[in-house]
């Protein structure tokens, strides 16, 4: 009981979605003795699911910290555990299943709103009875309550895209991540031969802006503004990859971390993105459009900088006719962008 008590205070101290699986996965290994313990994510990529092992405890002890969206992760389909698969297909919150070594296998899918991102996964449990059992099901419920909370906080209410402070919160953790593994192509040419022939893959930061949004209200009201919001958040989420972050920055600006792309395919994809936007036909406003502004992230750079970059392409596309997609480096290299002098730089004249 008071060990129980004990991860209940562990699981809801926390403001961060690492630490709160940490608590969760060493609770459920602690409980039942496990070999080893795994928060997995799922994510729906086009008409496949996959899991990506995020947190591993193995006999008692934290194994490794994933980044989840990091490619470097393997990816397992879920079509490689039907068992499983077959669960979730019936929406189920306890898998277990017996391989051919004999291993015993429990998978707790979290399910949120009939919706699924993350599994949690128990080998060989030495502990497991009725008792353990009714402990795991109370520990799920906070977990997922937790989880909601958090997921809340984070998101802008309008568009459920994440929201500014998440921005803020979080920019510094994903650049870390992407120190840490870098993101180069093993058949890739060496260094110097790459830079060359662009192939080089890296995170970009894109801003996003409606074009002559404030006519939208203006000819239509606040209310089909609002509504062109929600389905531009809706058309991101269907354009880019899980593993892209998306943000809304306030108003009709929006955020979008591109990762491990090469800049013709980065180029590419906010194009497609675009083109997207200019098709659709939203209710009673008809065509909208969007200029976007993107820059290469730079790791060792503060947030702000490389945002002043990617503003300063969007602002280029709002005065070279929007509805258009303009890269920083590239306007810079054609010598149609200067680069700013950062206001604190030493100036000597
Ligand atoms: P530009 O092409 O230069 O970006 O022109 P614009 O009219 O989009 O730019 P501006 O920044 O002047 O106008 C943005 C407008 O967005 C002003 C504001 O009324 C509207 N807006 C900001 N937030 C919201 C919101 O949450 N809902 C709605 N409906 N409108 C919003
Ligand atoms: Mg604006
Ligand atoms: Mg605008």
């Amino acid at each position: 009981m008071e060990s129980i008590i004990k991860h209940l205070m562990e699981i809801t101290g926390h403001r961060d979605h690492d630490l709160l699986n940490i608590s969760v996965i060493s609770a459920l290994s602690e409980l039942t003795n496990a070999q080893r313990a795994r928060v997995l994510d799922i994510l729906q990529v086009g008409e496949n699911v996959f899991m990506k092992p995020q947190i591993t405890i193995e006999q008692g002890k934290l194994a490794s910290i994933e980044d989840a969206t990091a490619l470097a992760n393997p990816d397992i389909p879920l079509a490689q555990f039907p068992e499983l698969a077959a669960g979730i297909a019936k929406q189920e919150s306890v898998v277990e299943f017996v391989n051919m070594d004999g291993d015993r296998i429990i998978w707790l899918p979290v399910w949120m709103n009939d919706k699924i991102s993350v599994c949690l996964e128990i080998l060989n449990p030495e502990i497991y009875n009725d008792n353990t059992k009714e402990v795991m099901g109370g520990i799920l419920v906070v977990y997922r309550n937790f989880q909601n909370l958090l997921d809340y906080s984070e998101r802008d209410s309008l568009t459920g895209l994440l929201n500014r402070k998440t921005f803020d919160d979080n920019f510094s953790k994903i650049l870390r991540t992407s120190v840490q593994k870098p993101i180069i192509e093993s058949v890739s040419p060496p260094e110097v031969e790459r830079r060359h022939t662009g192939k080089e893959k890296q995170h970009w930061l894109a801003v996003l802006d409606i074009d002559h949004f404030k006519r939208v209200n203006d000819q239509f009201g606040h209310l089909y503004g609002d509504e062109v919001l929600i389905l531009i958040a809706n058309l991101m989420r269907t354009s880019f990859r899980p593993t892209d972050k998306l943000f809304r920055f306030g108003g009709e600006e929006f955020v979008i971390l591109l990762r491990s792309t090469t800049k013709e395919d980065a180029q590419m994809i906010f194009e497609r993105f675009r083109e997207n936007v200019g098709r659709y036909p939203f209710p009673q406003v008809g065509t909208v459009t969007v200029s976007i502004g993107f820059a290469h992230i730079d790791p060792f750079e503060p947030a702000v900088g490389i945002i002043g970059r990617a503003d300063q392409a969007l602002y280029f596309a709002k005065t070279n006719g929007r509805n258009r997609v303009c890269h920083y480096e590239a306007l810079v290299e054609t010598g149609e962008l200067k680069i700013e002098q950062s206001e604190d730089s030493v100036e000597f004249f």
